[in-house]
């Protein structure tokens, strides 16, 4: 135990709303938007930003990231932030699970998120939960009354229908899921957005994760730092200090950090400077802690400039990633140096270059190491070569294609696992090497390969329909005079994303 007291405190979750596009993600943040925040109409512009917060009436506050779409949601997870408490996954209750709905869910379990499905557009013909729930069970989620765990509401974002059940049971969620964080350490709050302002600076919307950000705290990104000039809220309101759960906007920043960044609180400039390195390096070595059981490749990207490494990691989350994950696990302008390998050959990650080059010292270490390595002065090709690796991590499936029937005549010779018979192909071809079944009666009573094709005593590649032909079988079972031959290959078929 350290001397100083925790003041752990129970927080508002935080919400991440997913699912196909048009399915009304936006329309049921709009609404809740609407109904529950007094928009200020003073100046008639009002700021929106990705984030909001809600109190339901002697129920407690919520916290709703307000930027739908799974990109950003990948952008900020392959960092391996975790920013979002609980997801809700929207699915219209007319078009039911769609492809996006599945990318969606394989999102939520691979961020072992706590969820909760909301049929929505429940009041437009045609709107069936029902069997919207059936075609849950494909995906293996189980809603609540089918007998699983998985809370499911229907709800109209346009009539407003279940949209208070739903926040209700977001907070029933929540108090199971019992959030809490530490108010009294130093501030760590997450970005979700970040942008340039030409007027006021870099400015980054952050959701607070633990501790309480005030003014004039020095604070830290790994590409930003600065000293908080104004917090402000989701409104645009001025605050003296955010609390955990909060969304806030940071002005003051010399840079405009990434999405998916830690923003921390350091005692003063040097400290930040000197430090923010070393928990990055801390949080990589958990973030592979946490990978062992899952497929992920994992990437250094190294660029001329910093726009560079902005459009090449919103170009990566565009590949799908329900089956492969790609995490980052560092981002900078630079050649590619030695530390760049030693990280790589750690965690076996591919290592991205674009317009750069290899430092000297750096090729020497690669020529003792094998390291993935691409190099281009096109976006476009590192994002294929990274989708091509991505693939080539998938496990190939075996494709069966049938290619003929041969009716066996006569049988030569049979020693143990070995026959030799003749037969007539009926029809397709035949050839070396490939698969066979045997079927007596139409029942399969062995299974084997070719290992040798002849025609008149000679060996042949390949032989076709209405061609006479000896085999020499390997495989299960007895051949005998009358059965049906399939003859058959498997092929590995390359996967794709
Ligand atoms: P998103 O892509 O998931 O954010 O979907 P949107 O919120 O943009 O909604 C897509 C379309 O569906 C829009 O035209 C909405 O007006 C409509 N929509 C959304 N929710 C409902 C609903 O509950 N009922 C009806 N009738 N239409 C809805």
């Amino acid at each position: 135990m350290t001397g100083n007291k925790k003041q752990t405190k129970q927080r508002p979750p935080v919400i991440v709303v997913l699912g196909h596009i048009d399915h009304g993600k936006t329309s049921i943040l709009d609404y809740i938007r609407k109904t529950h925040i007094q928009e200020k109409e003073t100046s008639g512009i009002t700021q929106h930003i990705g984030a909001y917060q809600i109190e339901v009436p002697l129920k407690g506050k919520i916290t709703f990231i307000d930027t739908p779409g799974h990109e950003a949601f990948s952008a900020i997870r392959s960092r391996g932030a975790k920013v979002a408490d609980i997801a809700v996954l929207v699915i219209d209750a007319v078009e039911g699970v769609k492809a996006q709905t599945k990318e969606a869910i394989s999102h939520i379990k691979n961020a072992s998120l706590p969820f909760i499905v909301a049929f929505n557009k429940i009041d437009k013909f045609g709107a069936d939960s029902q069997r919207v729930k059936q075609e849950l069970l494909k995906e293996e989620i189980v809603v609540e009354d089918l007998g699983g765990n998985v809370p499911a509401i229907a709800v109209s974002a346009k009539t407003g229908q279940g949209i208070a059940e739903l926040l209700d049971l977001i907070l029933l969620v929540a108090e199971m899921e019992k959030l809490e964080a530490d108010f009294s350490v130093l501030a760590v709050g997450t970005v979700i957005e970040s942008f340039l302002d030409s007027q006021r600076g870099p400015i980054a919307t952050v959701i607070v994760s633990e501790g309480v950000f005030k003014k004039s705290d020095v604070v830290a990104t790994p590409s930003a730092i600065g000293k908080i000039k104004k917090l402000e809220d989701f409104q645009g309101k001025e605050l003296l200090q955010a609390e955990p759960a909060s969304p806030m906007v940071v002005l003051g920043l010399e840079q405009a950090p990434k999405i998916g960044e830690n923003l921390r609180v350091f005692l003063d400039l040097e400290s930040a400077k000197s430090q923010i390195k070393k928990i990055e390096e801390k949080k990589i070595t958990e973030v592979k802690e946490n990978d062992k059981d899952q497929k992920t490749l994992h990437l250094i990207i190294k660029a001329d400039v910093n726009g560079s490494l902005e459009a090449i990691e919103q170009m990566l989350m565009v590949i799908p990633q329900d089956r492969i994950n790609l995490k980052i696990l560092k981002s900078e302008v630079g050649a590619i140096n030695e530390s760049d390998l030693k990280l790589a050959k750690d965690f076996r990650a591919m290592i991205i270059g674009f317009r750069i080059k290899i430092n000297q010292t750096a090729a020497i270490f690669l020529e003792r190491e094998k390291i993935k390595i691409i190099q281009a002065d096109v976006i476009y090709e590192l994002i294929e070569g990274v989708r091509n690796m991505m693939e080539r991590m998938l496990v190939p499936k075996e494709v069966r294609t049938d290619l003929g029937k041969i009716k066996v005549l006569i049988v030569f010779m049979t020693d143990k696992n070995r026959q030799i018979v003749g037969g007539r192909i009926n029809s397709g071809e035949v050839e070396k090497g490939a698969r066979l079944e045997v079927y007596r009666n139409e029942e399969l009573v062995g299974k084997g390969k070719i290992i040798n094709l002849q025609r008149n005593k000679k060996d042949v590649p390949k032989l076709s329909k209405g061609d006479e032909c000896g085999i020499l079988y390997e495989g299960t079972g007895r051949i005998e005079k009358g059965d049906e031959i399939v003859v058959y290959k498997e092929e590995r078929q390359k996967e794709i994303l």
